[in-house]
């Protein structure tokens, strides 16, 4: 079947199964580069399969880029700017997979504080949930377990693959906690870091010199806003400074990497599964995470600023005899595509009210001279919890402009030349032509997409 054929018979629809962490960025991830940790399992996915490099989400938090997953829109239009309950009435990927004829399941993190819709199995962490003995919620009934969640959530997805309806395709979503904050690990991978030192990023110390006041307000650095609950022991008493500093990074980071370490192996477990049961050939795989993260960089743990680490997903896919393995794409997609791209392997048309694309075109390995070169974000949520001012902006191949609309303050980074985004252009008079070819440009797509500040006043003096 070509991924085109969308009048294809209903029996030649791919199964698909979307996996998606929690908070892992992309450059934690061996296929992606890390130059921390190894994840083999995660880079089968790459390598018999195609790897997004340039995968962004549109509003980096767990439950709006959650809804906009589903929706395939926009905070503005999905009514889930910052922590609001889903409206489950409207539209959304699950309930047009399920009336097509899918199977569709929903088992792990959901976080969207209304029950899912659309699925006709469910079994979900209320909220955030916790790490070990984990309550779960089934078809709302609420169940405590014994075990780790990581692993309960891939032993649920197994079970859901061997109990479904065979004569359907299914559509399972696999949303993992891992590796969400206060990173805790299993008993298994605990010390697996304990012997080694895991070397902080490039931007470590950055002291945002050129920025704007948000980079300096906001409060999740690692040398001041990391908790006893997140550092998990007392710091030598002797430490201070950069020593001190560098210990916090270590507690940190290894156990954010302990608990991708077992969303590693689970991730081997259902390809594993799919291989033994005969599904791996007619099922669409994906792993990506809700966004990205800081791993230190910047001093910074968490994510919800537009700067690289926090805007760019992980994105890999695999679909054997369909998409070719081992293949790189730079083109740029974004979270609300995924449902879209999803419903056309279903071979369903797009509703002309989802605001995403489907990159199906990608995936064959065209190069289609329409497709997008600039993306929209915006992000909402202040001032908890780490107070970082609320802003919008556009990036493109080349550029990124950040309006910080509470405070009128810009930003610009000119990503060629300050790929680590450490030197603010904006009032650099070289740039001045580039800022308002910029500016009209998030304008214009700011219209497009409909976001006429529904939600935040802040339209800078100068918009049209
Ligand atoms: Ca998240």
């Amino acid at each position: 079947m070509e991924l085109s054929d969308v009048d294809a018979p209903k029996s030649d629809r791919p199964n698909i199964l979307y996996i998606m962490a929690d908070d892992h960025a992309a450059h934690a991830i061996s296929a992606y580069g890390s130059r921390i940790n190894q994840t083999p399992n995660i880079d089968r996915i790459a390598k018999e399969g195609m790897r997004f490099v340039n995968c962004f989400v549109v509003n980096s938090i767990c439950t709006p880029s959650r809804a906009a997953i589903l929706t395939g829109k926009y905070s503005h239009l999905n009514g889930v700017p910052v922590f609001n309950r889903f409206d489950g009435s409207q539209p959304t990927l699950a309930k047009y997979l399920q009336a097509a004829g899918y199977y569709t399941g929903m088992i792990g993190k959901w976080h969207l504080f209304s029950d899912p819709i659309g699925f006709d199995y469910w079994n979900i962490l209320p909220g955030q949930g916790v790490y070990h003995d984990p309550v779960f919620i089934e078809m709302g009934e609420r169940k405590k377990h014994q075990g780790y969640v990581t692993d309960l959530i891939a032993d649920f997805s197994i079970e859901f693959l061997k109990n479904r309806p065979k004569d359907k395709p299914f559509f399972l979503m696999c949303h993992h906690k891992a590796p969400h904050r206060p990173w805790q690990p299993d008993a298994k991978h605990a010390r697996m870091y304990e012997d080694v030192d895991i070397p902080e990023p490039p931007t470590f110390n950055d002291n945002y010199r050129t920025r704007s006041d948000a980079a300096r307000e906001a409060t999740m650095r690692i040398d001041r806003d990391l908790t006893g609950t997140d550092l998990k022991q007392d710091p030598p008493p002797d430490l201070s400074g950069a020593a001190l500093k560098h210990w916090k990074y270590e507690r940190y980071i290894k156990d954010y990497l302990a608990c991708i370490a077992a969303v590693d192996d689970n991730v081997g477990r259902l390809l594993d599964y799919l291989d033994q049961s005969g599904l791996a050939e007619n099922t669409v795989i994906i792993y990506t995470s809700d966004q990205g993260f800081f791993l230190g960089d910047h001093d910074w743990f968490d994510k919800r600023f537009m700067y690289e680490e926090s805007l760019r997903m992980p994105f890999l896919i695999r679909y054997l005899g369909h998409i070719k393995s081992g293949t790189v794409n730079d083109g740029m997609i974004l979270n609300v595509d995924f449902a879209p791209t999803l419903m056309e392997f279903a071979g369903l048309p797009i509703p002309s009210d989802i605001q995403g694309h489907s990159f199906t075109p990608l995936l064959r390995g065209e190069n289609p001279k329409d497709w997008r070169t600039a993306m929209y974000y915006r992000y909402y949520h202040y001032p908890q919890d780490h107070r970082v001012q609320p802003h919008y902006g556009i990036r493109t191949e080349r550029y990124k402009l950040i309006y910080f609309n509470k405070i009128d303050q810009w930003e610009l980074f000119d990503l060629r030349k300050d790929p680590r985004e450490l030197n603010n252009v904006f009032a650099d008079h070289a740039y001045a032509e580039t800022v308002k070819k910029l500016k009209d440009d998030l304008y214009r797509l700011k219209k497009e997409l409909k976001d006429e500040d529904q939600f935040a006043n802040g339209v800078p003096k100068d918009a049209p």
